[in-house]
């Protein structure tokens, strides 16, 4: 049994934004200590130590941090080496990295250097989501802060390692989130996703080397260099080691954004951080475990669930960005399948066949079983489409497109089929989508 996080171990400290998230307020909670000294030590000591960690990318994909790092050139070829931090989260129900961008902003800044140094990269871009007006403004004080005091720019942290960090905001489409698609909006273009390979380690932004990652796990990378890659990974089951931050939202009595241990029972969550399911546990119906992506988990498999990769994973879903969407017994829930299905056929950038006419065709099938209008066969017929999207596509957006169906199909079967029959038969009133 995973036990819960002792306070002494939690990394963001100011996440609810109670104390001073200016320079003095983060370095009184130990930001910045003795940065120079971890950069002194080496990139092969920091990307190992992160490696040991066990750290798994924060951003949904779960792919090892340390692992990606080691990928990027360790001579230069001529070409600079970029990082680029993946703040756009704009994935349905996930809000984790905003609070650590509005409230505890510098142990982003200094995972940047120490990231950045260790990967090569004189340069981090952070690309930051349109509508993150006040968290963007944040950010950027944060910044102008840490230029100030010269943690940043020529001989940053007086480490001998000249590093600038830049914020760059988007207009608001979810496929930058894609880190592909990312790097092109960053470039001036259109937020499309780029086939791979090449992979941006190898050509990412402006054609050089790139790593993409996500706010939170570079976040955490100071307090894991201080404290040690085994204090961390001693956080939580193998594989899936560490702190992270939940977003848990819709039927709880207190919704709530917390940084709790990996692999923590997805009921203590619950009971401990949110005051308990509306209207108790019996009154559960389903669970996404992980953004909007992941197929959700039924009542009596969400009541067992440890949140973590693997087993979420086990389970047919995912961890995702760990943003927990809990719906109560008075949720139609082929509804709220049918609203993300809408989402991702708006969302789509329509590159790739499969993508921009599935999401589409399968919106429109979702728009009638919403309704009952349909046949019980056409069921099949979705979930077959959704198969052939899924894995078919440039980019994830496909899969994410298709799982919340699949999960919708494989778990609530009966209450589609049960609707249909009600609308042929005149039985009830079937809800109409809107
Ligand atoms: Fe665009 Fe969809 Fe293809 Fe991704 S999967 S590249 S969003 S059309």
């Amino acid at each position: 049994m995973i036990s819960m996080l002792d306070d002494k171990d939690r990394i963001f400290t100011n996440l609810y934004g109670m104390g001073d998230r200016s320079l003095r307020g983060a370095m009184k909670r130990g930001a910045w200590d003795g940065t120079a000294g971890l950069i002194r030590k080496g990139a092969d000591w920091i990307i190992q130590e992160v490696k040991d960690s066990g750290l798994r990318g924060r951003g949904g994909a779960g792919f090892p941090t340390g692992l990606k790092w080691s990928f990027m050139p360790k001579e230069s070829d001529g070409r600079p080496s970029y990082l680029v931090i993946n703040a756009d989260e704009s994935e349905p129900g996930t809000c984790k990295d905003r609070e650590i961008m509005r409230h505890d902003p510098h142990t982003l800044i200094e995972g940047a250097l120490l990231a950045g140094f260790a990967m090569g990269a004189h340069v981090g871009h952070i690309y930051i989501r349109g509508e993150f007006i006040r968290e963007r403004e944040a950010l950027q004080a944060a910044i102008d802060e840490a230029y100030e005091a010269g943690l940043l720019g020529p001989d940053a942290a007086g480490s001998g390692w000249d590093f600038d960090l830049f914020v760059s905001h988007g207009a608001g489409a979810y496929i930058c989130g894609e880190e592909t698609a990312l790097i092109e909006s960053l470039e001036g273009k259109k937020g499309m996703p780029r086939m791979k390979p090449p992979f941006p380690a190898g050509a990412g932004l402006y054609g050089c080397p790139t790593t993409v990652n996500n706010v939170e796990s570079i976040a955490v990378v100071p307090t894991i260099l201080r404290r040690g890659g085994s204090w961390f990974a001693s956080i939580g089951r193998p594989n899936n080691t560490g702190t992270k931050l939940f977003a848990i939202s819709g039927h709880v009595n207190n919704p709530c954004v917390v940084e709790e241990a990996m692999s923590i029972p997805l009921k203590e969550l619950i009971d401990r951080h949110c005051g308990g399911i509306r209207g108790g546990w019996k009154n559960l119906k389903a669970v996404i475990p992980g953004g909007s992506s992941v197929p959700l988990l039924p009542a009596e498999i969400a009541e067992e669930a440890i949140m973590d990769f693997d087993w979420l994973r086990e389970q047919r879903s995912g961890l995702g960005t760990a943003a927990v969407i809990v719906m109560d017994q008075s949720t139609d829930v082929i509804k709220a399948i049918w609203r993300l299905a809408k989402f991702y056929k708006y969302e789509s950038c329509g590159q790739c066949t499969p993508c921009r006419e599935g999401t589409g065709w399968m919106m429109r099938v979702m728009d009638r079983l919403v309704r009952g209008e349909a046949e019980v066969e056409e069921i099949d017929m979705l979930l077959d489409v959704s198969k052939q999207v899924e894995g078919h596509t440039i980019c994830a957006l496909g899969d994410a497109a298709a799982w919340p169906i699949q999960g919708l199909i494989r778990h609530f079967r009966d209450e589609i089929e049960d609707r249909i029959k009600a609308r042929k038969s005149g039985r009830v009133s079937a809800v109409a989508a809107e």
